[in-house]
């Protein structure tokens, strides 16, 4: 046995993770090949994470009593979705490391203080504004223009929580489709491709991105990824620097992702982001095949404060999501040669609802 790092853990770690769905799962698995002891906590008894980890735990994510006995039982805590409630994450914190740290969840739960954050950075972003009250809106909407779009500041995933302000969009009914929440109201941006940049940063700040991600999109669910994207190389390198100083900024631990718009043509093609998210990401599913160090085994080597492994791409690449019915076709894809196929175990296929997915990878071309 080697001597533990004394930044990190060793094998033979328990990590815990807070959320048991398909990324959980993965986290889990990967956790098992590194020799590192998964321990779920989520609150459904279902849980696709379960069926694949050392040890789990049903609770909610208030019961503090559950949360101490977990936060006792394990080594590092991690989670799988960014809307850990900021009290629980503190909680937990106060009792384990907690990795990625309370600053990034608290920032990439909040779209104002992200995008404020980001565009503090250098960095370009859509033009937005706060929006309190109607009047807001009507402000926003005079200033910013229309098209614009209208997100509630937190709580939105997969396009929830967001109404597009058209040239006929009645302002009051488009407060009233958001709940009145607190809101952004954001210009819109005429983008060419949508990209990610999935990275990872250690505990002592090295910094590994692999390569930018192309996605598209269908009713407002990822539906297939592509890698390389088809971007410039100023536009690619300057996405990874993005990235890079999100993370460094953040003071990152683990994998992340940052959702981009490439605008532009040829020599003035850029990006603009979106959107972080604190944890794997599902435009990385392809790095389980098509890269030297899964984003799952990446993020587990990071929280763990093991060495970051190689992101090199290992070919070209394409992920497809299998959202609802779509997972009944895993006969005729374990059937196709060379399609790597991952089914999460969830019962219901339910429309939406992601069940797997499937990486093919071709030879990168001459
Ligand atoms: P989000 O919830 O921010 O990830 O947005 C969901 C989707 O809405 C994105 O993937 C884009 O397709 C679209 N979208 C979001 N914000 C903008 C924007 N400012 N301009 C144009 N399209 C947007």
């Amino acid at each position: 046995m080697s001597t533990p790092d004394p930044t990190g853990l060793a094998p033979g770690a328990v990590l815990g993770i807070l959320g048991g769905g398909q990324l959980a799962r993965m986290m889990a698995l990967a956790a098992a090949d590194l020799g590192v002891r998964a321990h779920i906590f989520a609150p459904e008894p279902d849980s696709p994470a379960f069926d694949v980890a050392a040890r789990h735990t049903i609770g909610d994510y208030e019961d503090e009593a559950a949360l101490a006995r977990f936060a006792d039982a394990v080594d590092v805590v991690t989670y799988e979705f960014e809307n850990v409630p900021a009290a629980t994450a503190a909680f937990l914190a106060a009792r384990t490391p907690l990795h990625p740290g309370a600053r990034a969840l608290g920032l990439t739960q909040d779209r104002l203080n992200e995008k404020t954050f980001v565009a503090g950075l250098g960095l370009a972003v859509a033009p937005f504004r706060a929006v309190d009250s109607l009047a807001d809106l009507e402000a926003a909407v005079g200033a910013l223009g229309r098209p614009s779009i209208l997100k509630t500041r937190r709580f939105g995933y997969d396009g929830k929580g967001q109404v597009k302000i058209a040239a006929e969009t009645e302002l009051s009914e488009a407060y009233e489709a958001i709940g009145h929440f607190p809101a952004i109201l954001e210009g819109f941006v005429p983008f060419s491709r949508e990209v990610s940049v999935v990275a990872a940063r250690g505990i002592d700040g090295a910094f590994a991105a692999f390569d930018l991600c192309e996605n598209e999109h269908r009713d407002h669910i990822l539906a297939f990824t592509r890698v390389p994207a088809r971007v410039s190389a100023p536009a690619a390198l300057a996405a990874g620097e993005a990235a890079r100083k999100i993370g460094a900024a953040l003071g990152y631990v683990g994998v992340f992702a940052v959702e981009m718009f490439v605008v532009g043509e040829s020599t003035d093609e850029t990006v603009i982001v979106n959107e972080i998210a604190p944890r794997v990401h599902n435009s990385g599913h392809w790095t389980s095949e098509g890269a030297q160090t899964s984003q799952f085994h990446q993020h587990v080597r990071a929280v763990c404060g093991f060495p970051l492994g190689s992101a090199a791409r290992r070919g070209r690449i394409e992920m497809e999501n299998l959202i609802g019915d779509a997972g009944l076709r895993w006969r005729d894809l374990l059937a196709e040669p060379g399609a790597h196929l991952h089914l999460y175990g969830k019962r219901d296929a339910r429309p939406g609802r992601k069940m797997g997915h499937v990486t093919r990878i071709s030879p990168e071309a001459g």
